[in-house]
This record gives structure tokens, sequence and C-alpha cells, in this order.
């Protein structure tokens, strides 16, 4: 009876301390917000319902990026979490959104770079008022249920099927290789399904064995004449080697249609962000239990760092450099930008969003043109003129027999490092698409956390900067 009576006291109280919680916060005004969202996650939570009931969100509070001027203090300043990150990319900001949303745990992301998103990064450029990614196009394409769910929760998407031609001896024809660009390059008629599969049968190199390597790849699916229009010279200005050098994944990236199907990608679920990739990462990574710190270099920090478990997103061998393996190979990207001025507010400068420059006359890959993403509007026009380059930010891990076993070395160190778990495109030396990368994350933290069922309930509050 007397642990009765204690318990109704217990009761008693903890309704009393949730009334006056409610009082509080509803007496208190949104300007004081930013340092109410430093109190428990509860009360924070009522926060967030009254504000999606009643006030509108443009007046909710900012996402908790790092300020670049307290960074010396913070390298001084031995600094506790449950989950450390480095790098704000989709795999980081993914697996913050877990820990934060589903386990109220304390979670810091450390981004070297000035801007979350990784790779995925966009913003309005100044000129011509047009949504850009700083990294290049990224369409968004998956045949994962739960992973497009899982998007849908953090953007509206609009949808779009992606449509790439390529310029081939002076023509503009479909890539991926369909009806229509074996006719047009080819001056044939083929019209049916079945004439093109016998079409390309006849073109095509067979080999008593799976392709090895890109080039096998490559002439197994289209054969000689294409290989030498299409996929050899673009595959040698884009990593500079010969397709042989190169793991047979690479040209297998992109389909061979024997049909009029002109889209880049065969996937179920295919769409753009409405907003933009940036918002969606502000969404992510929006929640009081993250803290987000641009402009800091993990390894500069990390020593100050006491975290329960980290997640290390960058390249796996800058995380071993003290160990004098040798580095990794990365082939970048050159971005150089170009405006058309006053070319019209229905004008483009190319037919599609993306055109590709395959032939070696070309010294570029490709032009990707914005003002075709989700049909933008602007009398101007910007471009950017693609050049892949040794050196500068690693965008694609080079695929080939010697850098898989180097991998493989790092991989062992990994396997050694504890409390450590090396996660993503740079960290698994593996060239992903965006839905790879979140269902990694996903399914890293469902084996991690233990988690059965899903709380879906991580309602995304902060008004992201870039939709203001
Ligand atoms: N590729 C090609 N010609 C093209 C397009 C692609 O040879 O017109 C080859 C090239 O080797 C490239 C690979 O296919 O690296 C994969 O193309 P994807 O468009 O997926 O490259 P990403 O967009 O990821 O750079």
């Amino acid at each position: 009876m007397i642990g009765g009576n204690n318990s109704n006291n217990v009761v008693t109280s903890l309704i009393l301390l949730s009334i006056c919680s409610i009082i509080f916060v509803l007496r208190t005004p949104l300007s004081d917000f930013t340092v109410e969202k430093q109190r428990t996650y509860a009360v924070h939570r009522v926060i967030t319902l009254i504000e999606e009931r009643e006030i509108q969100p443009k007046e909710s509070p900012e996402i908790q990026l790092g300020n670049q001027d307290n960074l010396e203090d913070y390298i001084n300043e031995v600094k506790e979490y449950d989950v450390c990150i480095a790098g704000a990319g989709l795999s980081g900001a993914v697996i913050a959104e877990r820990y934060a949303s589903q386990l109220d745990q304390k979670v810091v992301v450390i981004e070297k770079r000035n801007h979350i998103g990784g790779n995925c990064y966009d913003y309005t450029d100044d000129e011509t008022g047009i949504r850009v990614s700083q990294y290049g196009a990224h369409l968004f394409h998956t045949v994962n249920k739960r992973v497009w769910e899982y998007v849908h929760r953090f953007s509206d998407w609009t949808k779009y099927e992606h449509e790439v031609v390529g310029i081939v001896e002076g023509k503009h024809v479909p890539i991926p290789v369909n009806i229509e660009t074996v006719n047009t390059l080819f001056g044939l008629n083929i019209t049916s399904v079945e004439e093109m599969d016998d079409w390309l049968s006849r073109e095509q190199v067979k080999y008593d064995h799976t392709p090895r390597n890109s080039e096998e790849m490559a002439l197994s699916r289209v054969g000689e004449r294409l290989y030498e229009l299409i996929f050899r010279p673009y595959t040698i200005k884009q990593w500079n080697k010969e397709p042989k050098e190169l793991g047979p994944e690479v040209t297998a990236r992109i389909p061979v249609r024997n049909n009029h199907d002109n889209r880049y990608f065969g996937d179920p679920y295919q769409a753009l962000p409405s907003n933009g990739y940036t918002a969606i990462f502000e969404n992510l990574l929006c929640h009081p239990k993250i803290e987000v710190r641009l402009n800091t270099d993990y390894f500069k920090v990390r020593d100050n760092l006491r975290c329960g478990h980290t997640y290390f997103t960058g390249p796996i061998d800058a995380y071993f450099s003290h160990t004098g393996y040798k580095k990794l190979e990365y082939r970048s990207i050159d971005f150089e930008r170009k405006v058309v001025k006053d070319i019209g507010d229905d004008n483009t400068f190319q037919p599609k969003f993306v055109v590709n420059h395959p032939s070696a006359d070309a010294n570029f890959t490709r032009i990707v043109e914005y003002k075709h993403m989700l049909n933008q509007t602007s009398k101007h026009t910007v471009m950017f003129i693609e050049r892949s380059k040794d050196g500068g930010e690693p965008y694609y891990p080079v695929p080939n027999d010697e850098n898989k076993a180097l991998y493989r070395r790092y991989q062992e160190l990994a396997a050694k490092e504890s409390n450590v778990t090396f996660v993503g495109r740079l960290a698994n030396y593996k060239y992903f698409n965006m839905d790879q990368a979140i269902i990694n994350a996903l399914e890293l933290f469902d084996k991690d956390s233990g988690l059965k069922e899903e709380n879906d309930d991580h309602v995304a509050f902060c008004v992201p900067t870039s939709q203001k």
C-alpha cells in the first residue's frame, strides 16, 4: 500500500509538472525559443505540436548550425555526445536523424565544408536566380519503397524522369542507347523490340565469361561500333583510363534499351525535391538533439570529443593516413560556370537538363543546364561544363583491382577500430547512388540500435533557410 501511495504521489507530481511545462511553454514568446529548445525533449515536443497547429513556420527556429567564431573554444573544450558523426552528407545526416529522433540521443555532426548536404548541396545562383547544384546534377531514383517513404518525410517531391541526350557525330541521340539512338546513328529503321534485339545480338561481343572490365561490359551490351562512339571516349575523358582498366560496374551503371524508352533510369520511383536538396538536409538535421559544426575538421577536434560511438563518413584512407599506407585513388570534377544572359524566359541553351559529349573532340564530358530542373524561370540561363580531373574533392572511387585490394587493407584496419563505424561512399570506397547511401545508413542504424519498430513521428519543424 505504501508503494501505492508513493506511485500515486509520483503520478500526481508528473501531471502537475506537465501542466506547468505546458503553461510555461504557452507563455513563452517565440523569440525565446532558441533558449527554450535547449530544454528537455519532452517540452520541446509540446512546442513542436503547438507550432504545427497555431504558428506559421516562418517564425520557427533555425537549424542549430555551428558557429565559426566558436571553433577555437570548441577545440579547446572537451565535449560529450552519445554519437559523433564526421560528415554532413547523406549517410551522416540520416544516421544523425535516426539517433536523435528514434533514441533521443545527443548527436554532433562535424563537417569540414561550410555547408551541409555533402555533394547533394544546392543553392540559388545569384546572377540568374536559378537553383544549381554545387557538385553536379543529382537525380533521385530508387526501387526501394522504404527509402522513397523516408525521403518524403523531409521534403515535397516533384515527379521527374531524367532524360539525357548525347551529341554523337554531330547528332543528338538518346542515352542510354535505345532504338532511336541506333536508327539516328546508323540510318536504320528499326521499329520493334524484336528487330532491336536482333540488331543488338549481331553487334554484341560474346564472351564465355561474365564481363571482367568496363570494356567487356560495354562490348557485350552494345558491340564495337557504339562502344567506340559512346563509351570508350567518354570513359577515357571521365576516368583518364581505358575502360578495360576499370571494373565492369562502371559502364554497367547505364542500361541498354531494346525499345523507345528514353529515360536514363528505369526505377519505379523518380523525382526531384521540390525545394532542393539542401532543404532536405536542413530538415533531417533540424532537431534539438543534433548539433552541427561546420568548417570543422574532424581530425582537429576528435581528441576533445567523448563519443559513445563514432560514424566516420569521410575518405577511409584519410582516417588512416598515419599508417603510411598508399592513398586510395579518387576522380574529381571541375565545373566551369557559364551564363547566357537574356536568353529569354522560355529559352534554354540546350534541349535537356544534361547533354553528354562522348566524342574525343570535346574536352569535357557533359553540360548541365539547371534551368531545365523543375522548369525554373529566369530570363537568363546558367550551365556547368564538367571536366574530370585527378586531385581536388574526392568524387568517384576508381574501381580497379589495385584500388580494390588497397581498400581491403584499409577495411582490415577499420574492422579493428573500436567504437568507430565507417559508412558512406568515401568510407566504403564505393560509388553509391543517393538511395543506396540512404538505405545503407537506415539499415546500419537498424542493426546498431537493435530497434525493431520505427517511431515515425519526427516532425521536421525548422524552416529550411533555403526556402526563406
Ligand atoms: N558512360 C559513357 N558514355 C556516356 C555516359 C556514360 O561511356 O555517355 C559511361 C562512363 O564510363 C561513366 C559510366 O558510363 O563513367 C557511368 O555513367 P553515369 O552517367 O552513371 O556517371 P555519373 O553520372 O555517375 O558520373
